[in-house]
């Protein structure tokens, strides 16, 4: 048995065997070879599994994920069978005398090149696809095991490096129980996505890929960030108890359900969710969030091999809304780039991807996205009650050119005789201290804010959310970060206007004091964190937070203030 420590990113405790995610790194040597014939038989063989791999899972993600999940197996599958990617391959084989491996890596590299090079975007989704399947048939040739996670049919636990976005958006939470990587901090997306799954997971073990084989059983305990490897008996039992006690204590939250959030002294706050996908909307529902703080729409995006269209992005809104019967919905426009990418978006390789090209920069730029989205948005207005805002603003700038792409779209749906609300708030998320700094000017402008301490905190510090060793830094009790929160939430209540928080520190049991106390009004966090939260804020005065927030202000570190928590 052995207990490895890491980060408690979902809570919750699993208990299953482990089942490891590879992602290896692909090494082709070019190899002179003498029987051609021989290297032609491989590559069929290499072609042939390749195919039948692709059949079971294309079979099985219809199966458990949806047409619209399986249509990318499909497509795999048509490259498999294109004569005019495998006949060049062969060709090079014959008269080159090279080996198989490094033919259809020549090749194949030489038609994503040409495919990613062209205007048209059906032809760059094509070059996502040739190298998917590429890497599926070379790891066949060089007998490399490559993983496929929506093949999973058994209850596992999931041993990764690190989860992708999109890897998690492929987990099937009837068959994955829990997940542990080796990177990653509670911030991290993986992370994020398993809250919303509601699937225990600890991350940033640095070491659980080393430790572990598929096969062995594992304890995900997502409350205190461990993982037991190979446990007795005993220590099986010991977790089956602690999982007892904490669906227990879920059921003592749940008695919160319907209650509105008002602390004991009687002020009101909101407590509503972050949410990825509209399959979400249930766990908001459940959790008893009085909205949703924060729609992830990149998700979307993702687990694809093209963009959405207007109208799968429309009905998918309007599914939200729907859902959330008149509750308010604040959608984030799309907000890729940082460590969510898109394999049929070719985006420049960059040395600082998370100061780069994303998020409202890219949809700037790339109008044409950003538009098919605004539309969706703006159509699916009439279904409930919508506020849109945009992400990574970083200058006035750029809100007044996001919301003039806006109006200009509701006035051509107007124009076209379609039904557009007229009370749709527009706001924006604040993750880049310069528009913390200024939001007394931003104020002026926006409906609202929403504070994104993810962001906000690796840019003010200027440590990584996603590199362990500089964990240490990110802080979100230092009062720098105390004091960027209370600049936006005073220039918020001076204008009238309202502030919320949708990063993960809303939902922080020892932040909820502290921002209480500042006055914020709206708390977006994982939809199982509300309960907790609102057993918690029911338990204090709003009076005693302001003062503990005042003395937080003019603290030197962020472990004072933990300690002036604590001490509450
Ligand atoms: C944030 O930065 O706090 C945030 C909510 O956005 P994301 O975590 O998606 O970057
Ligand atoms: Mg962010």
């Amino acid at each position: 048995m052995l207990k490895i420590k890491g980060i408690a990113a979902s809570s919750g405790i699993a208990i299953a065997k482990a089942y490891r995610l590879e992602n290896p790194e692909l090494i082709i040597e070019k190899k002179i070879v003498v029987d051609s014939q021989s290297e032609m038989n491989r590559l069929d063989e290499a072609l042939a599994v390749s195919k039948e791999e692709l059949d079971v899972i294309r079979v099985h993600a219809n199966k458990e994920l949806g047409a619209d999940k399986a249509a990318i197996f499909e497509a795999h599958l048509l490259v498999l069978n294109d004569p005019e990617l495998i006949n060049p391959v062969k060709d090079k084989i014959n008269t080159e005398n090279v080996n198989a491996e490094f033919a259809l890596d020549e090749v194949a590299g030489m038609f994503i090149s040409m495919f990613e090079s062209m205007d048209n975007e059906y032809m760059r989704e094509r070059a996502a696809d040739i190298r998917d399947v590429t890497k599926r048939v070379l790891s066949h040739l060089l007998g490399v095991r490559i993983s496929n996670p929506s093949t999973i049919s058994e209850e596992v636990i999931i041993i990764a490096e690190d989860l992708t976005p999109s890897d998690t958006a492929q987990l099937n939470r009837k068959y994955a129980l829990g997940f542990t990587t080796d990177i990653g901090g509670r911030t991290s997306h993986s992370a994020i996505m398993a809250r919303s799954l509601e699937i225990p997971a600890v991350v940033g073990t640095k070491e659980v890929t080393a430790k572990v084989e598929s096969g062995v059983t594992v304890i995900i305990d997502g409350l205190d960030g461990e993982v037991i490897v190979d446990p007795t008996e005993e220590v099986i039992r010991q977790y089956e108890e602690k999982k007892a006690q904490f669906e227990e204590q879920k059921r003592e939250w749940a008695k919160l359900k319907n209650e509105p959030t008002v602390t004991k002294d009687g002020h009101h706050v909101e407590l509503v969710a972050n949410i990825g996908t509209p399959n979400d909307v249930e766990g908001v529902i459940n959790n008893g969030g009085e909205g949703v703080g924060l729609y992830r729409t990149e998700f979307l995006y993702m687990g694809r091999t093209n963009f959405p269209t207007e109208e799968e992005q429309f009905e998918a809104y309007k599914a939200v809304l729907e859902g959330l019967k008149g509750k308010p919905i604040v959608v984030r426009t799309l907000d890729i780039g940082g460590d969510k990418e898109l394999p049929y978006l070719d985006m420049p390789h960059e040395m600082n991807p998370f100061l780069g090209y994303r998020a409202i920069r890219l949809c700037l730029d790339r109008k044409e996205i950003f538009r098919t989205q605004l539309r969706a948005l703006l159509r699916s207005s009439v279904y409930g009650n919508l506020k849109i805002m945009f992400p990574m603003i970083a200058t006035l700038d750029e809100f007044r050119a996001a919301k003039a792409v806006l109006l200009e779209e509701k006035d051509k749906l107007v124009a076209e005789g379609i039904e557009v609300s007229d009370s749709i708030e527009v706001g924006m998320m604040v993750e880049i201290p310069s528009s913390a700094v200024i939001a007394d000017q931003f104020a002026k402008e926006v409906d609202f804010f929403s504070v994104g301490t993810n962001d906000l905190i690796q840019y003010t510090m200027a440590a990584d959310r996603m590199n362990e060793q500089v964990a240490y830094l990110y802080q979100p009790y230092n009062p720098a970060i105390l004091r960027l929160v209370k600049m936006v939430i005073d220039a918020a209540n001076k204008e009238g206007k309202w502030a919320g928080m949708c990063g993960e520190m809303a939902g922080d049991s020892v932040a909820i004091p502290l921002l209480l106390g500042l006055g914020l009004h709206e708390f977006s966090m994982s939809a199982t964190s509300i309960l907790p939260a609102r057993s918690q804020i029911s338990k204090l005065s709003k009076a005693e937070m302001e003062e503990l927030a005042q003395k937080a202000l003019s603290m030197s570190t962020a472990e004072e203030v933990v300690e002036l928590v604590n001490s509450i």
